[in-house]
């Protein structure tokens, strides 16, 4: 039989109440948490709301409690104290998207318009990113020591902002470039006012009327922007896909598939065997350095904290040594008009079920944690025992690319670790679309892990 497929099972069961059921939660904390700020004050609103207290404000820890650490607003970390406590099993995700950030000298005025330049944040294709409607999110702080956080273009009353592409009837030049050259950093430049300010003498009359309202409206001023944290992300929420409704089309799937699943999976958490950690770390999409990366010493210092309240003797590092991981972060999945970019044996395809990575990186599995075959096979003996739907892929074909996740900064320590998540098609994009099926089988997976 050499040169056949291998055998494909679709995930997809009879009944797929719960699958959609599970959807439906999904794709409205997919519309509130789209930055890493939204997105950790609303998981810290969920657990706090199903009993889980600050980690700073319990001086001793017992089995079955549930504590949480808020990193600067941007990361997360919740545990369920278990039986045993001396080590844990973690499930790790990203809150963080790609998106365009705002410049620190942003403002200009060209041709009568108002616009705000952007450095994007993250592997993006630069072209995805005009004529889709945006919406700003972000903090300013104000000289006077006031915290502005902004969240505009959400609401059907309120106002989006566009970057525009250059028309057909004049693009031949353009058409001849390379994609990735087609739209360009600098060009990355977002409108936002029209309207000149007429009792202004000379030019950038348009620019000073935006000034205006920015001051009227949240008391800003020019020199506010370069103190400032503001991204620009796809405005909208996720919509069901196919007349079987059967995919979620939205933006900042990777990683927030897998970050809702997490979150669910430490919810239904009650006192573990083992203590059961979920951690949701930002900066992954930029290499996950920063005081709220995984590279940061986040990890250990909640460790030490662990040891410290339940009165171990153990250290810290000896914790995170024995202790286990998921790396809970999306794949590629093999997208039918672009055959040519996937090896097909070993490729993910959507709605066959959670993909299992023994590794990522690229150019030679160079920067990969390549999980030991003891791992994945304790991994698997899991996912047969829970009924996971499951299927051990890779991103793409050789040496055309690659990516990355936390699974490195998370086995440094010691810990055995896994990638696991669902496929991702059009990854990065605007508009990331996953399979229903996939979210919930990778949710069975960390949740049969951690409970
Ligand atoms: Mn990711
Ligand atoms: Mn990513």
């Amino acid at each position: 039989m050499i040169g056949l497929m291998r055998k494909r099972t679709s995930a997809w069961q009879k009944d797929t109440s719960k699958v959609f059921k599970f959807a439906e939660g999904y794709m409205e904390f997919l519309a509130k948490a789209k930055t890493e700020r939204a997105a950790t004050k609303t998981i810290a609103a969920t657990l706090e709301k199903n009993g889980f207290k600050e980690l700073s404000k319990s001086k001793i820890l017992k089995a079955g409690d549930k504590v949480y650490h808020n990193q600067k607003g941007k990361s997360i970390i919740a545990a369920v104290i278990g039986k045993q406590n001396d080590r844990f099993n973690l499930v790790g995700s990203h809150i963080d998207s790609p998106r365009l950030d705002l410049k620190p000298n942003p403002l200009f005025e060209d041709s009568s318009i108002a616009l705000l330049k952007t450095h994007y944040y993250g592997g993006i294709k630069k072209y995805q990113w005009v004529n889709v409607d945006l919406a700003l999110y972000g903090v300013i702080h104000t000289k006077d020591g006031k915290k502005i956080e902004l969240c505009i273009g959400e609401k059907d009353d309120e106002p989006r902002f566009l970057m525009s592409d250059l028309l057909p009837h004049l693009s031949k030049k353009q058409m001849e470039k390379k994609a990735d050259e087609i739209i360009e950093g600098e060009q990355l430049n977002i409108f936002i006012g029209n309207i000149p300010l007429e009792a202004k003498e000379g030019k950038e009359k348009v620019k000073a009327n935006i000034l205006k309202i920015l001051n009227k409206d949240y008391g800003i001023v020019e020199d506010d922007f370069s103190f400032a944290e503001l991204n620009f992300i796809p405005a909208g929420k996720p919509r069901e896909i196919g007349f079987d409704r059967s995919m979620i089309a939205g933006y900042g799937q990777d990683d927030k598939s897998c970050s809702y699943a997490n979150l669910m999976s430490i919810l239904d958490v009650k006192t573990p065997a083992v203590t059961a950690i979920a951690y949701f770390s930002d900066k992954e999409e930029i290499g996950s350095y920063g005081n709220t990366g995984a590279q940061s010493y986040i990890l250990l210092d909640f460790a030490e904290q662990l040891v410290q309240k339940l009165g171990l003797k153990t250290s810290p590092k000896e914790m995170l040594r024995q202790s286990k991981a998921i790396s809970a972060d999306v794949s590629a999945g093999l997208d039918p008009s672009f055959h040519e970019s996937h090896e097909e044996r070993n490729a993910a395809i959507i709605g066959e079920g959670v993909v299992i990575e023994k590794y990522t990186g690229s150019g030679g599995k160079y920067s990969a944690n390549d999980t030991h075959a003891e791992y994945m096979n304790e991994i698997r003996q899991l996912m047969l025992k829970n009924d996971v739907r499951f299927q051990a892929s890779e991103i793409g074909k050789i040496d055309i690319g690659g990516g990355g996740t936390i699974a490195l900064y998370l086995s440094r320590f010691g810990m055995d670790t896994v990638d696991a998540g669902p496929a991702v098609l059009g990854m990065h994009s605007p508009r990331e679309i996953i399979s229903k099926v996939d979210l919930y089988e990778s949710y069975k997976l960390y949740r049969a892990f951690l409970a």
